[in-house]
């Protein structure tokens, strides 16, 4: 995520361009927390391809649910668009979404990457996976998230901090998985693993690891692919001497989360909303989202780009998004227990 100050004079900026007074058929107000600058791409080929226009409004997760909280009835807001099922379901639980029935849709997202009630979709899957040091860590130390509370990571891992919603949605799938007492043990065996207290995000941590900081750190692989792929030469110094592995949840595969976006319940407007939701699940703007931002496409008919595809082929775990989205408060309390800060 940006600063704080960044997405604050964002919004500032952006509130005027999306007045409630927006109320005609070729707009569509889009609150998002995504903060690609390749999301805009997306959006100005869905303003050729239909003629609406697309007004954006861009904040942190739960500044956007506090905002449209504050607007109620009167929101403009037509869709919210997060980078985590955790924010989608916050969402949803402050009755922000309403549900949205779609052929197209639901051919696109496979049902475990969206709302079994329809009130939000996944359009891009993201994997939180494990990035090691190959000169002091084999491969087969970091199969597994179990082995990441073990004492062989006594002091060497790197990982931000408990209000990261990517944590939270990886320790609800533990609950989920495990239950609460195990999930809380592992919990404890991370914060006694930890190499110093959680800083920075999830690109600081890849590199901490190649700093010597720590052995292991948890992320999100698109930040390792983009520094692997991207033009920058100390990012790519970095991810010569770090290596990604996509650890299992009791075999059963990786922890996979997604990007998607809920209609808002009292969109002004609605079909253009669900239009755009349509769009964004379209195997081009997967093939976009995959090409600019290194995630993985939801749809498994959706070729990845040869940087992306080169990771695309491990085992994604079959739990629902919607399962380990609604541990989160869980999640959040064993954390704050275990004095994960
Ligand atoms: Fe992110």
């Amino acid at each position: 995520m940006r600063s704080t100050l960044f997405s604050l004079a964002f919004v500032a900026l952006a509130v005027t361009a999306c007045a409630p007074a927006d109320r005609d058929d070729k707009v569509v107000n889009v609150y998002t927390a995504r903060h690609y600058d390749s999301d805009l791409a997306l959006y100005e080929r869905f303003t050729r391809e239909t003629g609406v226009k697309v007004n954006r409004i861009e904040g942190k997760p739960d500044e956007l649910v506090a905002r449209m909280k504050a607007e109620g009835a009167g929101s403009p807001a037509d869709l919210f668009i997060a980078a985590d099922a955790g924010a989608l379901w916050r969402a949803q639980q402050a009755g922000l979404f309403q549900p949205v029935a779609s052929k197209v849709l639901d051919s696109r997202v496979p049902a475990s990457l969206r709302d079994p009630g329809g009130e939000w979709y996944g359009f891009s899957r993201r994997a939180r996976v494990v990035a090691y040091d190959a000169a002091r860590v084999k491969p087969e130390e970091v199969d597994d998230y179990a082995k990441l509370a073990g004492p062989r990571f006594r002091g060497k891992i790197c990982v931000r901090s408990s209000d990261s919603i990517y944590n939270l949605s990886l320790v609800g799938a533990l609950i989920e998985a495990w239950g609460p007492e195990r999930t809380a043990a592992w919990v404890r065996g991370v914060v006694a693993n930890m190499a110093r207290p959680p800083e920075g995000g999830d690109r600081d941590q890849i590199r901490a690891v190649a700093a010597g900081v720590c052995e292991v750190a948890i992320t999100n692989s698109y930040y390792y692919l983009r520094m692997a792929s991207g033009a920058d030469a100390a990012d790519k110094a970095v991810t010569d001497k770090v290596k990604l592995a996509f650890p299992s949840l009791d075999g059963k595969g990786t922890h996979v989360n997604i990007a998607g976006a809920g209609v808002a319940k009292t969109a002004p407007n609605r079909d253009n909303a669900v239009r755009l939701l349509e769009f964004l699940t379209s195997p081009e703007s997967q093939a976009h989202i995959a090409e600019n931002n290194a995630e993985f496409p939801v749809s498994p008919d959706v070729e990845p780009p040869g940087s992306v595809k080169a990771y695309a082929g491990f085992t994604a775990h079959p739990m629902g998004a919607a399962a380990f989205a609604r541990r989160q408060p869980e999640a959040q309390a064993a954390m704050s227990q275990a004095g994960w800060r």
